[in-house]
């Protein structure tokens, strides 16, 4: 019998393992990850951007622990010699009406708490001379890291403190009793105090498992990158941003410094039509019956039918993405453009066709399960972590 299992090896349940061990380290724990390595879904597959907290709520869950999580990503890096670089983001606007919609971002960065400055066309240039646009904020704290060699940081040290990681092996079934939960895997049933779910694009069939109506379905939004060749990779000093739309919840098309020193383009946000798809080519005839026959998600498909339609329209040209980074940065050729793998997030839908934007947590008497954590998800998991330590400590002690 262990006191606690933990499902998902992605950041989000390494983040939670490592925090509960050193909570209780008497106790035993196991991860249960279904593939056969850590960090093979949304953890491996992002931007590795090392978020600063510009767009969330003020008082939100993400603005809070987005914010905490920056700090507490590069003290982490810096504890276990992990590589990252804190290189500031510019959120540069093209238009008129895009200033104003910076200038209401200038206000949101001020409610968040962070150090920004303002920069003029002229100011803009001098930082970097390949970008073009109206003005921009500067944003000192943003970084990047490979989210997946922090992951694997902190795996080793749940194991150094005693924790178990059980690879290949997922959850089929999960029974909770009113003292224990039994967690069924394809390598055989396991008991637990208390179970912790961090299952990212599972999480609505996780927590369906454990006899709840979630209330949301998880919905996948491939985002598709390019990659710029080797003689682009100074074409920046910072991270580009756009500066977003209010009314879409990604955040627009942008060119990322990655920790490996290349560039490159993206995100954009398409539909998939699996829940692991990774090619435009996959597909899952049982994910898309679920998908299709979910009043949520048709509600919110059809209430962004243009935006959605524009993306898939970009993810078939490459000339119209191209387009995209043009705004901001001209100089880029379609020639520029190489492929780059792609990552899938898995983004909450409520039954009534929101997307929801704050990270969001479903519990019962012996679970706790993480049911929205998109972006800036990887950037706040030790908060997160954090946070479900509470959970489950108010649980047990409760
Ligand atoms: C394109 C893209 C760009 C992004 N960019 C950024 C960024 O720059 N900065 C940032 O902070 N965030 C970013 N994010 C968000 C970030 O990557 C995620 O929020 C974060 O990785 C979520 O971690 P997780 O552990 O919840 O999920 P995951 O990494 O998806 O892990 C979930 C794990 O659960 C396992 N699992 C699921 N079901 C089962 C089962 N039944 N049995 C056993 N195991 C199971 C899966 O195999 C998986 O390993 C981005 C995401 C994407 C997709």
């Amino acid at each position: 019998m262990y006191d606690f299992i933990v499902i998902g090896g992605g950041i989000l349940g390494m983040s939670t393992a490592m925090q509960l061990i050193k909570a209780y380290p008497d106790h035993k724990m196991l991860v249960v990850e279904k593939e056969d390595a850590l960090a093979q879904h949304q953890t491996g597959h992002n931007s590795g951007v090392i978020h600063a907290g510009v767009y969330y709520k003020p008082g939100s869950l993400k603005a809070r622990f987005c914010l905490e999580g920056n700090r507490a990503t590069k003290a982490f890096c810096d504890e276990h010699g992990i590589h990252y670089e804190a290189c500031g983001k510019l959120l540069v606007a093209t238009n008129d009406m895009e200033m104003q919609r910076m200038e209401a971002l200038w206000e949101r960065t001020r409610a968040n708490g962070l150090e920004r400055h303002w920069l003029n066309a002229d100011e803009l240039r001098e930082r970097e001379p390949n970008i073009t646009g109206t003005g921009a904020i500067f944003v000192p704290s943003s970084g990047i890291v490979d989210f997946g060699e922090v992951t694997r940081a902190m795996a080793r040290e749940f194991e150094h403190l005693g924790g178990g990681i059980q690879l290949s092996s997922r959850v089929t079934g999960i029974d909770e009793r009113p003292h224990e939960v039994v967690v069924k895997t394809s390598q055989g049933e396991l008991t637990t105090r208390y179970l912790i779910a961090c299952s990212g694009l599972m999480a609505d069939r996780i927590v369906r498992m454990v006899g709840k109506n979630p209330g949301f379905t998880i919905c996948p939004f491939r985002g598709e990158y390019y990659q710029l060749p080797a003689q682009h990779n100074r074409i920046v000093n910072h991270l580009i941003y756009p500066i977003p739309d209010p009314s879409m919840p990604f955040l627009g098309v942008h060119l990322t410094r990655m920790i490996d020193g290349s560039v490159t383009v993206g995100p954009n946000a398409v539909l998939a039509l699996k829940r692991e798809g990774y090619r435009k080519s996959d597909i899952s005839l049982p994910d898309m019956a679920s998908m299709f026959s979910n009043r949520g998600i048709l509600k919110a498909l059809m209430g962004n039918l243009r935006p959605g339609m524009t993306e898939i329209k970009n993810s078939f040209s490459k000339k119209r993405y191209l387009e995209e980074v043009r705004k901001y940065c001209p100089s880029l050729t379609i020639d520029d453009l190489a492929p780059y793998p792609a990552g899938v997030r898995a983004q909450a839908i409520s039954r009534d066709g929101k997307l929801i934007d704050d990270f969001l947590f479903v519990n019962s008497r012996r679970t706790v399960n993480v049911c929205n954590a998109p972006s800036p998800a990887a950037t706040s998991a030790l908060p997160i972590g954090a946070h479900i330590v509470a959970k489950v400590r108010e649980q047990v002690e409760g």
